[in-house]
């Protein structure tokens, strides 16, 4: 018996972790880097538009030659519809970030799925796959509204707690000192609710990356998230935690 069922339970174990398992992190897994030997880096930028700060980087990013992903909030992207036109005019990609930047999973389904359809309609003619939940908070449901959507969920490698008041300088090198091939960063050019009323001034953010970005882009080639994708082995984890 036991070289009959030798082989069924090892091509049950082949089949599960490497057919079944990558499968299941590709429909519910959260996005968090991307396995490379390129230099590539993925700088998102959540919560605006702002028709200051997200002009101001949107023109660093040109002198650096670097593309981003703005993950922008539905309301903030109707009201200012000339912004994103110039982000995505400029090479660089959208995201959804809901309409009214909602914790997820305390919102009931019908609210969510109100949130991620008005600003996808606002992001017209924009196809967008890409979404990140506000406060990095999901559920397993709210996954699953992602995945009925079509979307990518995108988390972060790592942040630089931008949303706390911080000078320019600390900003910059807590940038430069986790910045790695393949990481995807968490930056705010605008911020909804800061608990901190300081830090709602991006001014400190923008001279942060004024200082960096012409260096750094000598080293890593800043790229969009779906370009970081095609260009490397994706990273998703199981990510369910909720919206502090
Ligand atoms: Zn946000």
């Amino acid at each position: 018996m036991a070289p009959q069922s030798q082989p069924t339970r090892l091509a049950g174990i082949w089949s599960f972790r490497h057919w079944l398992a990558p499968l299941g992190r590709r429909l519910f897994g959260t996005l968090v880097r991307v396995e490379t030997t390129e230099p590539l880096v993925a700088l998102t930028f959540d919560d605006g538009p702002h028709p200051v700060y997200t002009s101001q980087i949107l023109e660093l990013c040109n002198v650096a030659q670097a593309r981003a992903t703005f993950f922008v909030i539905g309301k903030h992207a109707a009201a200012h519809r000339d912004i994103v036109t110039r982000i995505r005019a400029e090479g660089h990609a959208i995201g959804n970030h809901t309409f009214t930047h909602i914790r997820m999973p305390q919102t009931r389904r019908r609210r969510r799925w109100q949130e991620l359809w008005q600003t996808q309609q606002v992001l017209l003619p924009y196809r967008v796959h890409l979404f990140r939940p506000p406060y990095g908070g999901q559920s397993y449901g709210s996954r699953f509204d992602a995945l009925l959507f079509g979307y990518e969920v995108v988390g972060w490698t790592f942040h630089i707690e931008d949303w706390v008041y911080q000078p320019a300088e600390q900003l910059a090198t807590r940038l430069v000192e986790q910045i790695r091939p393949g990481s995807i960063v968490l930056l705010h050019d605008r911020l909804v609710n800061p608990r901190d009323p300081n830090a709602a001034d991006r001014s400190n953010l923008v001279s942060a990356l004024a200082m960096v970005l012409p260096a750094l882009s000598h080293t890593y080639r800043f790229v969009t998230v779906p370009e970081l994708l095609r260009t490397g082995k994706p990273v998703r984890v199981p990510w369910f935690r909720p919206a502090l």
